[in-house]
């Protein structure tokens, strides 16, 4: 196991919700040290970049219009095997094959709206962390 850092969104329905606390008491309570956080308004430019891994998927526009439609919070996330502990504290995709205790089990309302980003990989974690914050930005300890 490594120190590693991964990239986390807390999407607009979370936002909207006001559930942002309650969904980082989670992150911390998984030992995950959000070491950066700030809440953005996406613009679709970003919108658009950050999900390209997806633009011909039939869900790409109503994805992208969804991440611009109410700011979101962006973060980093650092603690032994993040990248991977973290997908598994968010949970499926769809929450309805979300495991109990998960994020999206417990705050997702769709498989579209579902609360929560995580990088999927370190290359993906690397970029990711990279369009939204510069280093001097994360601080560790
Ligand atoms: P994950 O966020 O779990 O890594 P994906 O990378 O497959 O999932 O998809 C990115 C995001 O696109 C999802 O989190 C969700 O917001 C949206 N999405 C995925 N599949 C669908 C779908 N079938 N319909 C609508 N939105 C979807
Ligand atoms: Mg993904």
């Amino acid at each position: 196991m490594a120190l590693e850092r991964t990239f986390s969104i807390l999407k607009p329905d979370a936002t909207q919700r006001n559930v942002t606390g309650a969904i980082n008491a989670l992150i911390e309570a998984a030992g995950l040290k959000i070491v950066a956080q700030k809440r953005i308004q996406m613009s679709l430019g970003e919108a658009r970049r950050f999900y390209a891994v997806h633009k011909e998927r039939p869900f790409f526009g109503e994805l992208v219009d969804f991440m611009v439609s109410a700011p979101v919070v962006v973060q980093v996330l650092e603690g032994e095997n993040a990248i991977a502990k973290y997908r598994e504290v968010m949970g499926a995709t769809n929450p309805a094959q979300a495991a109990d205790g998960t994020i999206r089990k417990q705050f997702a309302l769709s498989v579209g709206e579902n609360s929560v980003h995580g990088s999927d990989s370190a290359d993906n974690a690397k970029l990711e962390i990279a369009q939204f914050f510069s280093e001097n930005e994360i601080i560790s300890g």
